[in-house]
């Protein structure tokens, strides 16, 4: 275990904030996290575990001990005719995951390809794309408490998972590295296509297979959604707001068109339709602007976490004047 001081972070954050971290090192096992969590408090130092920074806004400056877990291993637990029990280490990059469990034909994840970082990072905010949420496969995750050095393993009903939500990014938020995923896929070929634009792709080209589908599923995000290697950013930067049926029926009368999906507990507007109706789209807040083609995506051009901030603020501000709608952020500050 390797502990760097004063270690640049703008390479290992899609924002491509020039941030720094006090201390940095990268763990490749359990043990090096025992480890790790030791020297921590050995020098009084604060534990921050990093995947893949595509979902966070880092400040300039991290105190304490930055750590990445690099393990990257995947590996057959059980098996039958129908389905397979999976463990993979948390420092698999996601996307590569998706397209090994569907070169074995493990099927289900299809749906959440393209998506950035980590597969430990995945049950953080319980990724979900197209209708599909990383909670449907997922049965157990191991890791370890930053707090006592123990080991854990949560089944899905301790992840307390919900839409972009979990144990880890709630009740246990900062005190835990998650070291591995299981996974249960089915065999059989189920695909899910009723989000658009797949249900339209599946109509004018036929029935996918989960393979065919995830191709598709790169098409469209590859179509729709900037690089952030071109253009830094975090995906979507506010989640879509579920309100109330009385708020969206008083909306639906100023905004016939306005997109929703009821929900048990209200009715889901897209957050992207309300920023693009403003005329946000390509506006410019200092060095961060709304993207031209996706009002939900933020680009930082070599701005600081506070500029985003001002950005979001100024956005919000906007949406909830206009609309009465409070937009929730996404990313996570990482300071
Ligand atoms: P990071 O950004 O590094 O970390 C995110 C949080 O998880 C932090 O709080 C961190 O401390 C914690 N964390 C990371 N690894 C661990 C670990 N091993 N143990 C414990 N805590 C950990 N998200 C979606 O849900 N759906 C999408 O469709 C989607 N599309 C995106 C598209 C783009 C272009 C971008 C840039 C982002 C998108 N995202 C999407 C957001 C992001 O990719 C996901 O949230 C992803 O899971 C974050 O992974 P990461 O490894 O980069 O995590
Ligand atoms: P979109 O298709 O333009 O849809 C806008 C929003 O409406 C989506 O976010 C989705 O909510 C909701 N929606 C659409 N069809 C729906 C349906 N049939 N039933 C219920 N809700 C529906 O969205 P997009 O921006 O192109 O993204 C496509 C998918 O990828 C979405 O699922 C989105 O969440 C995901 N995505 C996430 C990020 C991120 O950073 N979090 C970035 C890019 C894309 P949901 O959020 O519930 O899906």
């Amino acid at each position: 275990m390797k502990i760097n001081n004063n270690h640049p972070l703008k390479e290992l954050n899609t924002l491509s904030i020039a941030s720094e971290a006090e201390y940095f090192t990268e763990l490749e096992s359990v043990d090096d996290v025992k480890n790790a969590i030791e020297f921590a408090k050995n020098n009084n130092l604060d534990l921050k575990v990093l995947g893949g920074g595509s979902n966070v806004v880092m400040s300039d400056h991290i105190s304490g001990l930055v750590v990445k877990y690099t393990a990257n291993q995947c590996c057959v637990l059980s098996e039958d005719e129908s389905s397979v029990r999976v463990k993979v280490d948390a420092g698999y990059d996601w996307h590569q995951f998706v397209l090994y469990s569907l070169l074995n034909n493990w099927n289900g994840l299809e749906n959440l390809s393209l998506i950035p970082g980590t597969v430990g990072a995945a049950p953080v905010q319980n990724i979900g794309a197209y209708g599909v949420e990383v909670k449907d496969l997922i049965c157990q995750v191991n890791g370890v408490y930053l707090t006592t050095g123990v080991e854990f393993s949560l089944s899905l009903k301790e992840c307390e998972f919900e839409y972009r939500e979990s144990v880890f990014k709630q009740r246990l938020n900062g005190q835990t590295l998650i070291t591995s995923v299981e996974f249960h896929f089915s065999k059989n070929a189920l695909v899910n296509t009723k989000y658009a634009p797949l249900n339209t792709m599946a109509a004018e080209r036929g029935e996918p297979t989960p393979k065919l589908l995830s191709d598709w599923v790169v098409e469209v995000r590859s179509s729709k959604l900037p690089d952030p290697k071109v253009l830094p950013n975090a995906g979507s930067f506010f989640k879509n707001p579920v309100i109330s049926n009385a708020d969206y029926e008083r909306l639906k009368e100023r905004y016939p068109n306005l997109p929703s999906y009821p929900q048990p507990d209200g009715v889901k507007v897209p957050a992207g339709w309300l920023i693009d109706k403003l005329g946000l789209k390509g506006k410019s807040y200092g060095p961060v602007s709304v993207h031209k083609n996706q009002a939900l995506v933020l680009i930082n051009h070599n701005g600081t976490a506070k500029d985003i901030a001002f950005a979001a603020n100024e956005i919000k501000r906007e949406v909830k004047a206009c609309y009465g709608v409070s937009l929730e952020q996404e990313p996570r500050l990482f300071n």
